[in-house]
Protein backbone atom coordinates (compact mmCIF):
# COMPACT_ATOMS: atom_id res chain seq x y z
CA UNK A 1 0.00 0.00 0.00
CA UNK A 2 1.38 3.29 -1.14
CA UNK A 3 1.62 6.13 2.15
CA UNK A 4 -0.85 8.47 2.36
CA UNK A 5 2.28 11.05 1.44
CA UNK A 6 1.52 14.98 2.52
CA UNK A 7 5.60 16.03 2.16
CA UNK A 8 6.33 19.56 0.97
CA UNK A 9 8.81 18.34 -1.69
CA UNK A 10 10.21 15.62 -2.42
CA UNK A 11 6.92 14.98 -2.56
CA UNK A 12 4.89 12.38 -3.92
CA UNK A 13 4.65 11.50 -7.63
CA UNK A 14 1.41 9.82 -9.69
CA UNK A 15 2.57 6.14 -9.54
CA UNK A 16 2.03 5.69 -13.14
CA UNK A 17 5.01 8.00 -13.63
CA UNK A 18 6.93 5.58 -10.89
CA UNK A 19 5.62 2.58 -12.76
CA UNK A 20 6.96 3.53 -16.29
CA UNK A 21 10.14 4.46 -14.98
CA UNK A 22 10.15 1.08 -13.17
CA UNK A 23 8.81 -0.68 -16.17
CA UNK A 24 11.72 1.17 -18.42
CA UNK A 25 14.54 1.25 -15.88
CA UNK A 26 16.74 -1.76 -17.53
CA UNK A 27 15.75 -1.99 -21.04
CA UNK A 28 14.43 1.73 -22.12
CA UNK A 29 12.25 1.31 -25.36
CA UNK A 30 14.02 -1.91 -26.87
CA UNK A 31 17.47 -1.09 -26.75
CA UNK A 32 19.15 -2.77 -24.50
CA UNK A 33 19.94 0.19 -22.34
CA UNK A 34 18.53 2.01 -19.46
CA UNK A 35 18.03 5.83 -19.91
CA UNK A 36 20.63 6.26 -17.29
CA UNK A 37 22.92 4.79 -19.55
CA UNK A 38 21.88 6.73 -23.00
CA UNK A 39 24.49 9.46 -23.97
CA UNK A 40 22.78 12.95 -23.40
CA UNK A 41 23.82 13.56 -27.07
CA UNK A 42 22.27 10.45 -28.48
CA UNK A 43 18.96 10.64 -30.62
CA UNK A 44 16.82 8.46 -28.02
CA UNK A 45 17.51 10.38 -25.05
CA UNK A 46 16.89 13.58 -27.52
CA UNK A 47 13.25 12.32 -28.04
CA UNK A 48 12.62 12.24 -24.05
CA UNK A 49 14.00 15.75 -23.92
CA UNK A 50 12.34 17.11 -26.31
CA UNK A 51 9.03 15.54 -24.88
CA UNK A 52 9.57 16.63 -22.09
CA UNK A 53 9.54 20.40 -23.15
CA UNK A 54 6.98 19.81 -25.74
CA UNK A 55 4.79 18.93 -22.53
CA UNK A 56 5.36 21.73 -20.07
CA UNK A 57 4.61 24.13 -22.96
CA UNK A 58 1.57 22.58 -24.48
CA UNK A 59 0.18 21.74 -20.94
CA UNK A 60 0.79 25.95 -19.93
CA UNK A 61 -0.23 26.82 -23.03
CA UNK A 62 3.92 28.74 -23.20
CA UNK A 63 3.85 31.19 -26.04
CA UNK A 64 6.43 31.28 -28.47
CA UNK A 65 8.16 33.80 -27.27
CA UNK A 66 9.64 31.75 -24.29
CA UNK A 67 12.12 29.41 -23.96
CA UNK A 68 11.95 26.16 -21.83
CA UNK A 69 14.64 25.30 -19.63
CA UNK A 70 15.92 22.81 -17.55
CA UNK A 71 18.49 23.66 -15.09
CA UNK A 72 20.39 21.67 -12.04
CA UNK A 73 20.83 22.67 -9.17
CA UNK A 74 17.51 23.59 -7.92
CA UNK A 75 15.55 26.61 -7.16
CA UNK A 76 17.83 28.28 -4.43
CA UNK A 77 20.64 28.18 -6.83
CA UNK A 78 18.70 30.49 -8.95
CA UNK A 79 18.02 32.77 -6.26
CA UNK A 80 21.98 33.56 -7.40
CA UNK A 81 21.49 32.64 -11.13
CA UNK A 82 18.76 35.37 -11.36
CA UNK A 83 20.47 38.66 -10.22
CA UNK A 84 23.74 37.14 -11.65
CA UNK A 85 22.06 37.49 -14.90
CA UNK A 86 19.31 40.22 -14.78
CA UNK A 87 20.09 42.66 -12.01
CA UNK A 88 21.72 45.32 -14.07
CA UNK A 89 24.73 47.03 -12.53
CA UNK A 90 24.08 50.27 -10.78
CA UNK A 91 20.14 49.56 -11.02
CA UNK A 92 17.96 48.09 -8.65
CA UNK A 93 16.96 44.29 -8.50
CA UNK A 94 13.14 44.82 -6.39
CA UNK A 95 11.79 41.96 -4.17
CA UNK A 96 8.39 40.85 -2.70
CA UNK A 97 9.12 39.39 0.39
CA UNK A 98 5.98 37.10 1.80
CA UNK A 99 8.10 34.43 3.18
CA UNK A 100 11.09 32.16 3.83
CA UNK A 101 11.49 31.55 0.10
CA UNK A 102 11.70 34.89 -0.74
CA UNK A 103 14.02 36.09 1.78
CA UNK A 104 16.36 33.80 1.25
CA UNK A 105 16.20 34.69 -2.71
CA UNK A 106 16.93 38.54 -1.95
CA UNK A 107 19.53 37.34 0.56
CA UNK A 108 21.34 35.83 -2.44
CA UNK A 109 20.54 38.89 -4.78
CA UNK A 110 22.47 41.26 -1.56
CA UNK A 111 25.77 38.92 -2.65
CA UNK A 112 25.39 38.94 -6.10
CA UNK A 113 24.68 42.82 -5.89
CA UNK A 114 28.43 43.26 -3.58
CA UNK A 115 30.19 41.27 -6.60
CA UNK A 116 28.34 42.47 -9.53
CA UNK A 117 27.96 46.11 -8.11
CA UNK A 118 23.73 46.26 -8.65
CA UNK A 119 21.14 46.99 -5.60
CA UNK A 120 18.77 45.66 -4.02
CA UNK A 121 15.07 46.89 -2.54
CA UNK A 122 12.50 45.32 -1.04
CA UNK A 123 9.10 46.58 -3.26
CA UNK A 124 7.26 45.27 -0.55
CA UNK A 125 7.01 42.83 2.86
CA UNK A 126 3.94 41.52 4.97
CA UNK A 127 7.00 39.95 7.28
CA UNK A 128 5.66 40.89 11.01
CA UNK A 129 7.47 40.33 14.24
CA UNK A 130 11.59 39.72 14.56
CA UNK A 131 13.68 36.65 14.34
CA UNK A 132 11.82 33.74 15.33
CA UNK A 133 8.88 35.73 15.77
CA UNK A 134 8.79 36.72 12.75
CA UNK A 135 5.51 36.17 10.53
CA UNK A 136 4.23 36.10 7.14
CA UNK A 137 0.05 35.56 7.03
CA UNK A 138 -0.64 37.30 3.59
CA UNK A 139 0.64 38.62 0.56
CA UNK A 140 1.27 42.31 -0.48
CA UNK A 141 -2.24 44.58 -2.40
CA UNK A 142 -0.79 45.85 -5.94
CA UNK A 143 -0.45 49.22 -4.04
CA UNK A 144 1.52 48.46 -1.33
CA UNK A 145 4.15 47.15 -3.99
CA UNK A 146 6.64 50.16 -5.11
CA UNK A 147 8.64 49.17 -7.44
CA UNK A 148 11.74 51.34 -8.30
CA UNK A 149 10.81 52.54 -12.06
CA UNK A 150 14.07 51.66 -13.07
CA UNK A 151 14.18 47.90 -11.48
CA UNK A 152 16.08 45.64 -13.56
CA UNK A 153 13.08 43.05 -12.23
CA UNK A 154 10.37 42.70 -9.64
CA UNK A 155 11.13 39.21 -7.90
CA UNK A 156 8.36 37.57 -6.41
CA UNK A 157 7.46 33.95 -4.56
CA UNK A 158 3.85 33.04 -6.49
CA UNK A 159 3.61 30.32 -3.25
CA UNK A 160 5.48 30.54 0.00
CA UNK A 161 5.84 26.78 0.64
CA UNK A 162 6.39 26.82 4.38
CA UNK A 163 4.58 29.70 5.70
CA UNK A 164 1.41 28.57 3.03
CA UNK A 165 1.01 31.98 1.75
CA UNK A 166 0.12 31.98 -1.86
CA UNK A 167 -0.19 34.61 -4.41
CA UNK A 168 -4.16 34.02 -6.73
CA UNK A 169 -3.25 36.60 -8.65
CA UNK A 170 -0.40 38.17 -10.88
CA UNK A 171 1.26 41.08 -9.27
CA UNK A 172 0.57 44.32 -11.35
CA UNK A 173 4.28 45.52 -12.68
CA UNK A 174 4.97 48.75 -13.70
CA UNK A 175 5.18 48.39 -17.57
CA UNK A 176 8.87 47.81 -18.99
CA UNK A 177 9.97 46.03 -15.79
CA UNK A 178 10.32 42.44 -16.28
CA UNK A 179 8.16 40.38 -14.06
CA UNK A 180 10.16 37.18 -12.37
CA UNK A 181 8.26 34.41 -10.35
CA UNK A 182 9.74 31.65 -8.13
CA UNK A 183 6.59 29.23 -9.10
CA UNK A 184 8.40 26.48 -7.10
CA UNK A 185 5.35 25.07 -5.13
CA UNK A 186 2.41 26.00 -7.10
CA UNK A 187 3.96 25.44 -10.76
CA UNK A 188 1.63 23.84 -12.95
CA UNK A 189 -1.02 23.07 -10.50
CA UNK A 190 -3.52 25.09 -12.55
CA UNK A 191 -3.67 27.59 -16.04
CA UNK A 192 -1.67 31.23 -15.77
CA UNK A 193 -1.18 33.68 -18.52
CA UNK A 194 2.70 32.94 -18.89
CA UNK A 195 2.74 35.44 -21.87
CA UNK A 196 2.80 38.31 -18.66
CA UNK A 197 5.93 37.00 -17.17
CA UNK A 198 9.75 37.26 -18.20
CA UNK A 199 11.23 34.12 -16.03
CA UNK A 200 9.72 31.95 -13.98
CA UNK A 201 11.40 29.03 -12.10
CA UNK A 202 10.49 25.76 -10.73
CA UNK A 203 12.74 23.17 -8.62
CA UNK A 204 10.58 20.11 -9.96
CA UNK A 205 10.11 18.22 -6.72
CA UNK A 206 6.65 18.85 -5.52
CA UNK A 207 4.14 19.12 -9.32
CA UNK A 208 6.60 17.97 -12.13
CA UNK A 209 8.75 15.87 -10.87
CA UNK A 210 12.31 14.51 -8.80
CA UNK A 211 14.71 16.70 -7.02
CA UNK A 212 17.74 18.93 -8.17
CA UNK A 213 16.14 20.02 -11.26
CA UNK A 214 14.40 23.52 -12.36
CA UNK A 215 11.79 23.98 -15.30
CA UNK A 216 12.03 27.79 -16.25
CA UNK A 217 10.01 29.98 -18.66
CA UNK A 218 12.36 32.34 -20.25
CA UNK A 219 11.53 35.38 -22.56
CA UNK A 220 13.86 35.25 -24.87
CA UNK A 221 14.75 38.74 -24.74
CA UNK A 222 15.40 38.61 -21.79
CA UNK A 223 18.04 35.97 -21.57
CA UNK A 224 19.03 38.04 -24.92
CA UNK A 225 19.85 40.70 -22.02
CA UNK A 226 21.51 38.74 -19.57
CA UNK A 227 24.54 39.97 -18.04
CA UNK A 228 27.77 38.54 -19.71
CA UNK A 229 30.13 39.07 -17.24
CA UNK A 230 29.79 35.92 -14.94
CA UNK A 231 30.64 32.56 -15.74
CA UNK A 232 29.06 31.14 -18.73
CA UNK A 233 28.16 28.31 -17.26
CA UNK A 234 25.93 30.46 -15.09
CA UNK A 235 24.44 32.49 -18.03
CA UNK A 236 21.05 31.66 -18.95
CA UNK A 237 22.12 32.74 -22.40
CA UNK A 238 23.95 29.34 -22.46
CA UNK A 239 21.42 26.92 -21.41
CA UNK A 240 19.05 28.68 -23.85
CA UNK A 241 21.50 28.70 -26.86
CA UNK A 242 22.66 24.98 -26.02
CA UNK A 243 18.92 23.49 -25.48
CA UNK A 244 19.52 22.73 -22.09
CA UNK A 245 22.56 20.24 -23.18
CA UNK A 246 25.34 22.88 -22.70
CA UNK A 247 27.12 20.09 -20.30
CA UNK A 248 25.55 16.54 -19.09
CA UNK A 249 22.19 17.55 -17.66
CA UNK A 250 20.47 15.34 -15.03
CA UNK A 251 19.24 12.95 -17.52
CA UNK A 252 16.66 11.21 -15.68
CA UNK A 253 15.53 13.75 -13.73
CA UNK A 254 13.95 14.72 -17.19
CA UNK A 255 12.78 11.23 -17.94
CA UNK A 256 10.91 11.39 -14.56
CA UNK A 257 9.46 15.09 -15.68
CA UNK A 258 8.40 13.18 -19.04
CA UNK A 259 6.88 10.41 -17.10
CA UNK A 260 5.10 13.11 -15.10
CA UNK A 261 3.74 15.17 -17.99
CA UNK A 262 2.61 12.51 -19.64
CA UNK A 263 0.01 11.06 -16.47
CA UNK A 264 -1.28 15.16 -16.46
CA UNK A 265 -1.93 15.08 -19.97
CA UNK A 266 -3.77 11.70 -19.67
CA UNK A 267 -5.55 13.36 -16.77
CA UNK A 268 -7.36 15.85 -18.73
CA UNK A 269 -4.68 18.61 -18.53
CA UNK A 270 -4.54 21.81 -16.16
CA UNK A 271 -8.23 23.00 -16.54
CA UNK A 272 -8.84 19.25 -14.88
CA UNK A 273 -6.04 19.17 -12.28
CA UNK A 274 -7.16 22.89 -11.24
CA UNK A 275 -10.81 21.61 -10.46
CA UNK A 276 -9.22 18.48 -8.60
CA UNK A 277 -6.79 20.82 -6.30
CA UNK A 278 -9.36 23.53 -5.30
CA UNK A 279 -11.66 20.79 -4.34
CA UNK A 280 -8.63 18.85 -2.34
CA UNK A 281 -8.10 22.34 -0.50
CA UNK A 282 -11.47 23.15 0.14
CA UNK A 283 -11.94 19.64 1.98
CA UNK A 284 -9.19 20.32 4.16
CA UNK A 285 -9.77 23.87 4.77
CA UNK A 286 -13.65 23.35 5.56
CA UNK A 287 -12.66 20.90 8.30
CA UNK A 288 -9.98 23.08 9.92
CA UNK A 289 -12.21 25.74 10.00
CA UNK A 290 -15.40 23.77 11.11
CA UNK A 291 -13.21 23.68 14.42
CA UNK A 292 -11.65 27.22 15.28
CA UNK A 293 -11.14 26.64 19.15
CA UNK A 294 -9.12 23.59 18.22
CA UNK A 295 -7.06 24.91 15.07
CA UNK A 296 -4.91 27.81 14.23
CA UNK A 297 -5.11 28.53 10.66
CA UNK A 298 -2.25 31.87 10.47
CA UNK A 299 -2.69 32.43 6.87
CA UNK A 300 -5.79 35.16 5.97
CA UNK A 301 -8.37 33.47 4.06
CA UNK A 302 -7.41 35.19 0.45
CA UNK A 303 -3.82 34.50 0.75
CA UNK A 304 -4.40 30.79 1.84
CA UNK A 305 -2.15 27.79 -0.35
CA UNK A 306 -3.96 25.54 -2.51
CA UNK A 307 -0.75 23.76 -2.13
CA UNK A 308 0.67 23.89 1.21
CA UNK A 309 -1.76 24.20 4.45
CA UNK A 310 -0.35 25.39 6.92
CA UNK A 311 -2.34 24.76 10.81
CA UNK A 312 -1.49 24.88 14.41
CA UNK A 313 -2.78 22.80 17.18
CA UNK A 314 -3.37 24.10 20.69
CA UNK A 315 0.07 22.72 22.08
CA UNK A 316 2.96 20.99 20.83
CA UNK A 317 2.18 17.78 22.29
CA UNK A 318 -0.95 17.42 20.57
CA UNK A 319 0.97 18.36 17.61
CA UNK A 320 2.84 14.46 18.57
CA UNK A 321 -0.35 13.07 19.32
CA UNK A 322 -1.66 13.87 15.92
CA UNK A 323 1.28 12.54 14.06
CA UNK A 324 1.30 9.92 16.09
CA UNK A 325 -2.74 8.92 15.57
CA UNK A 326 -1.89 10.29 11.68
CA UNK A 327 1.13 7.80 11.06
CA UNK A 328 -1.25 4.85 12.34
CA UNK A 329 -2.99 5.66 9.35
CA UNK A 330 0.12 5.50 6.96
CA UNK A 331 -0.15 9.10 6.61
CA UNK A 332 3.62 10.82 6.66
CA UNK A 333 4.66 14.64 5.78
CA UNK A 334 2.01 16.15 8.07
CA UNK A 335 4.86 18.17 10.45
CA UNK A 336 5.28 21.79 9.81
CA UNK A 337 8.66 23.12 8.94
CA UNK A 338 11.15 23.45 11.51
CA UNK A 339 11.19 27.03 11.48
CA UNK A 340 7.65 27.71 12.19
CA UNK A 341 6.59 24.63 14.01
CA UNK A 342 2.60 23.15 14.18
CA UNK A 343 1.41 21.07 10.65
CA UNK A 344 1.70 21.16 7.13
CA UNK A 345 0.03 19.25 4.72
CA UNK A 346 0.71 19.54 0.92
CA UNK A 347 -1.62 18.87 -1.40
CA UNK A 348 0.12 18.88 -4.54
CA UNK A 349 -0.87 17.58 -8.01
CA UNK A 350 -0.19 13.87 -7.72
CA UNK A 351 -2.38 13.45 -4.14
CA UNK A 352 -5.60 12.44 -4.52
CA UNK A 353 -8.86 13.75 -3.37
CA UNK A 354 -9.32 10.19 -1.53
CA UNK A 355 -6.00 11.32 0.51
CA UNK A 356 -7.40 14.60 1.21
CA UNK A 357 -10.90 13.00 3.16
CA UNK A 358 -8.98 10.54 5.06
CA UNK A 359 -6.71 13.53 6.14
CA UNK A 360 -10.11 15.32 6.98
CA UNK A 361 -11.55 12.58 8.64
CA UNK A 362 -8.35 12.81 10.85
CA UNK A 363 -8.76 16.58 11.53
CA UNK A 364 -12.54 16.27 12.41
CA UNK A 365 -12.08 13.46 14.44
CA UNK A 366 -9.15 14.24 16.57
CA UNK A 367 -10.74 17.77 17.55
CA UNK A 368 -13.75 16.32 18.59
CA UNK A 369 -11.84 13.84 20.91
CA UNK A 370 -9.22 16.54 22.10
CA UNK A 371 -10.66 19.38 22.05
N1 LIG B 1 11.59 28.20 -3.56
C1 LIG B 1 10.52 27.61 -2.99
C2 LIG B 1 9.21 28.32 -3.02
C3 LIG B 1 10.66 26.36 -2.39
O1 LIG B 1 9.60 25.77 -1.82
C4 LIG B 1 11.93 25.72 -2.39
C5 LIG B 1 12.14 24.35 -1.78
N2 LIG B 1 11.19 23.85 -0.98
C6 LIG B 1 13.01 26.37 -2.98
C7 LIG B 1 12.79 27.60 -3.56
C8 LIG B 1 14.38 25.76 -2.99
O2 LIG B 1 14.41 24.63 -3.78
P1 LIG B 1 15.65 23.66 -3.80
O3 LIG B 1 15.71 22.97 -2.48
O4 LIG B 1 15.33 22.72 -4.92
O5 LIG B 1 16.86 24.49 -4.07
Amino acid sequence: MRALNFNAGPATLPISALELARDELVDFAGTGMSILEHSHRGKDYDAVHTEAKSLVRELLGVPDSHHILFVQGGASQLFAQVPMNFAQEGKKASYVVTGAWSEKAVAEAKVTGAMLRHQVEVAATTGTGDGKEKQYTRVPTDDEIRVDPGASYLHYTSNETIHGVEFHRIPRVPSGIPLVCDASSDFMWRKTDTSKFSLVYAGAQKNVGPSGIVVLLAHKDLVESGRKDIPKIFQLRTVAENDSLYNTPPTFAIYLIRNVMRWLKGEGGLEEIEKRNLEKAKVLYDALDAAPAFYTLPVDRESRSVMNIVFRLPSEALDEKFMAEAKKRKMVGLKGHRSVGGMRASLYNAVPLGWVRELAVLVTEFAKQNG
